[in-house]
């Protein structure tokens, strides 16, 4: 045994240890959560995209909140000052009415800004505030025989909408908070590797705006990181840890990572620890995203990561810079000898982005190439992604 061996604790080892450290020091939590520094906001997309998605970087004092990559960030927003101001205009009250939430005294501006979620429209919220205004029309839509009906209703709707379709003669500022829920936090999957940038914390963030029903809508945490939080200001978060995606603890172990649009910022934190600790294995990135000339995430770190040899394969899907839609799942396909063959070298494949379309796209690709490449029945391809999945090599992180 060579010194530098005798000397070096072995990679299991550094993982124990830096697991108890991990979970001694996850004091940080939605009750008490940690103020971090906004260092860094950068602008992913480049100009004429129809995309907007922004990269992140967060300081976090020393030892003060740990993580690991794989893990996720949750995020405690403010709601939009015009929202907030739009409801009390409508509702004609005043902003400095104190008003109670579980025995804290707030004003009515404070409770709508940081406290409730001032946005989210839902059975519950309309059975509430029908209580208080006892409107035949929203009685009817609440009907049990009615239930399509009020999910029309609700699609693309916000409780502005409600507030304004079906205006109280009288309510209080008690009144209507009670209608609403507590500000839930959101989660985004870490994009940085704590080894390659010790005290910081990076996210990549899809900015959510649409349009309905007569108004421009804004997603609440997603526009609050976007423009209601500037450089030097800080946002509260904690860490939420996510022991079902982690990297294979043998280093050796090749990985297949698929993540199009924001489902990237995992695995730049994979790849930012595989070459922090030196990793052996070989990393396989599938992304996808609109357009190649301004969607193409973090491209140039990409370019540095196959040229040092740290990424050994990367295929690209852009979906719309050509007539037929190509999608990362088509990548697969067209690499599914190789992609087979990793499986059997014990790859483990990895999923992170869109639940609704992508990830079941992407899981049906991956039982087509096991039948195909392995000369499986469909019932032989469905055990051997089940054994996949049991011995904790298909890993999703999808929301
Ligand atoms: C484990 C996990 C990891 C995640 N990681 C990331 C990540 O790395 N990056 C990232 O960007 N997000 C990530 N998310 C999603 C993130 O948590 C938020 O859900 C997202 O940012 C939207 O939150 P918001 O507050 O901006 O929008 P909200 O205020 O919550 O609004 C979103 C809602 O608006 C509605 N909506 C959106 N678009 C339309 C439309 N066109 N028409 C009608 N209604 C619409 C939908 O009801 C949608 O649920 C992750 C989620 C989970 C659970």
């Amino acid at each position: 045994m060579s010194l530098q061996e005798a000397t070096t604790p072995d990679s299991k080892t550094l993982n124990s240890v830096q697991d108890n450290k991990h979970s001694a020091q996850q004091k940080y939590s939605r009750k008490n959560p940690y103020p971090a520094e906004l260092l860094k906001r950068v602008k992913l997309n480049a100009e004429g995209s129809a995309k907007e998605t922004i990269h992140l970087e967060f300081k976090l004092e020393e030892a003060a909140l740990t993580y690991e990559a794989g893990d996720s960030l949750a995020v405690l927003a403010h709601n939009a000052d015009d929202v907030v101001q739009d409801i009390i205009t409508l509702t004609k009250l005043n902003s400095s009415s104190l008003v109670k939430i579980k025995g804290e005294s707030y004003t009515l501006l404070e409770s709508l800004t940081s406290k409730l979620d001032i946005t989210t429209l839902s059975l519950s919220v309309i059975k509430r505030y029908n209580e208080l205004i006892s409107d035949n029309q929203l009685e009817e839509l609440l009907k049990p025989e009615n239930k399509n009906d009020l999910q029309d209703y609700i699609s693309g709707r916000e409780i502005i909408d409600l507030l304004y379709e079906f205006p109280a003669e009288e309510l209080s500022a008690d009144a209507l908070i009670s209608i609403m829920r507590k500000l839930p936090s959101r989660l985004y999957s870490i994009a940085s590797s704590p080894k390659a940038h010790p005290q910081e914390v990076h996210l990549t963030v899809g900015v959510v705006r649409y349009h309905t029903h007569g108004r421009e809508r804004k997603g609440v945490c997603s526009t609050f990181l976007a423009e209601r939080i500037s450089k030097g200001s800080k946002a509260e978060v904690f860490v939420t840890t996510n022991k079902k995606f982690k990297l294979p603890v043998n280093n050796e172990t090749p990985i297949i990572m698929v993540g199009p649009g924001t489902g990237i910022a995992p695995f730049r934190a994979f790849i930012e620890e595989r070459k922090a600790t030196n990793a052996s294995g070989k990393n396989w990135l599938f992304f996808g995203d609109q357009h190649y000339s301004t969607d193409f995430l973090y491209q140039s770190e990409w370019q540095n990561y196959l040229n040092e040899g740290i990424l050994t394969k990367l295929d690209v899907a852009f979906s719309r810079d050509q007539k037929e839609k190509i999608y990362v799942q088509n990548r697969m396909l067209d690499n599914s000898r190789e992609l087979f063959a990793w499986l059997e070298k014990g790859a483990y494949f990895y999923v992170c982005g869109d639940a609704t379309r992508m990830a079941n796209d992407v899981d049906d690709a991956l039982h087509y190439i096991i039948e195909k490449e392995g000369g499986l029945e469909q019932e032989d391809a469905k055990a051997y992604v089940k054994k996949l999945k049991d011995e904790k090599r298909y890993l999703r992180d999808v929301y």
